[in-house]
């Protein structure tokens, strides 16, 4: 440890690196962390900056997580999901509040590049598209996430990655993910 405290980003980047890593988040050169304020720099860094840009985000974490590239080989253009309890673990900008268990949770999904620096266009058009959304897929890539702070982002990563493995989980069942099981029980569309 260095003579910086333990949330100092030059601590806390390498530490939480080590966590995703573990997690199969990022691994090889994939994924990465970036604080505010913080010393990483990485070819990603354009796209965080998007996020502190247009979302006043306080840190942003992309991730190469298996369940999220499944989910985008599985899904069109939205990530959608309902009646989960880890829903709840995820903020809506417009909302300005957390999501209800029984509230539809929609993730855009953009199309991968062949060079990360070139997301930007498109990730850029996600965050107008999507006002509330904190977080955006890429097809066969990953995920970006961004929270206001540290703590927010990898806890809505966190969420984000359970729920990302249910539902292709669920699809694997043939269960809809996306399907309200009330209104099937009610015999509505
Ligand atoms: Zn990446």
């Amino acid at each position: 440890m260095s003579e910086f405290g333990r949330e100092h980003p030059r601590n806390l980047i390498p530490e939480l690196c080590n966590q995703f890593y573990h997690l199969g988040w990022v691994t090889g050169t994939g994924g990465g962390i970036s604080i505010k304020d913080g010393l990483k720099k990485s070819q990603c860094t354009p796209l965080f900056m998007l996020a502190y840009r247009e979302r006043n985000a306080g840190a942003v974490i992309h991730t190469h997580s298996p369940h999220a590239v499944r989910c985008t080989l599985l899904y069109d253009k939205e990530f959608v999901i309902t009646h989960q309890e880890m829903i709840k673990g995820i903020k809506d900008a417009t909302l300005e509040r957390y999501l209800r268990y029984d509230e539809k949770l929609i993730v855009p999904i953009i199309e991968n590049t062949p060079f990360e620096k070139d997301l930007a266009g498109s990730l850029a058009g996600a965050l107008r598209a999507y006002p509330g959304t904190s977080a955006v897929l890429v097809r066969r890539h990953g995920v970006y996430v961004w929270g206001d702070t540290w703590q927010q982002a990898k806890t809505m990563t966190e969420c984000y990655d359970y729920l990302f493995e249910m539902a292709v989980e669920m699809k694997k069942l043939g269960l809809d993910p996306a399907l309200n099981p009330e209104s099937e029980k009610n015999g509505e569309k």
